[in-house]
């Protein structure tokens, strides 16, 4: 938690967008929030793969997927296809860039947003928030279990370091323009969360 000048506790949140370059949905949504909304409590990191966004790639430059490259315990080296981890844990600039901004804000949940699935996931303590998320997408809740993710962000930063973590599978089908209206609401909730915490 966060004491600002004024003597109030908010809570920090980040929100991370297009961690894979081929799930355009999360840049353009955080774009679009900003323009409406450039007084934001939340922290925003509109596009983490930028190679990838700019050449329609799930992986970064050098073919990492990002998703798979953070130090976890259950890092492996993986074939080099679209799932691959890197040469070694946090090898990648994207990845070692999340780290250090987490490391220096401590945000108390994270929000990252994916494409295709449909389904509200979370890592660490975060149902609660997930359960209202998923009321305005209409999409399930998911606790992440057992599902083999080496080196995921969810894994590094939800259950191994206990930081409330969502991803959000949005719609790959629905037009971008639509998914506007829940996804404002979902960034706006998270900003009264920020405000109204403790
Ligand atoms: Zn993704």
């Amino acid at each position: 938690m966060n004491k600002n000048l004024k003597g109030n506790v908010n809570s920090k949140i980040l929100v991370i967008g297009c961690f894979h370059g081929d799930e355009p949905q999360g840049k353009y949504l955080i774009d679009e929030y900003l323009k409406i909304k450039p007084n934001t409590q939340l922290l925003f990191i509109p596009c983490l793969n930028e190679y990838g966004f700019i050449h329609n790639t799930r992986t970064n430059s050098n073919g990492v997927d990002l998703n798979r490259n953070f130090p976890t315990k259950n890092w492996i080296l993986s074939e080099k296809d679209n799932f691959y981890g890197g040469e070694s844990p946090a090898s990648e600039e994207e990845t070692k860039f999340i780290i250090d901004i987490i490391e220096k804000n401590e945000p108390d949940l994270i929000l990252t947003l994916h494409a295709p699935y449909k389904v509200v996931n979370y890592d660490g303590n975060a149902e609660e928030i997930s359960e209202k998320i998923s009321e305005i997408m209409h999409y399930p809740v998911e606790k992440s279990i057992g599902y083999p993710t080496p080196g995921s962000f969810g894994t590094w930063a939800g259950i191994e370091r206990n930081l409330p973590t969502i991803t959000l599978e949005l719609d790959e089908e629905c037009p971008m323009e639509e998914l506007k209206e829940p996804v404002f609401k979902v960034f706006e909730l998270l900003e009264n969360q920020s405000t109204n915490a403790i």
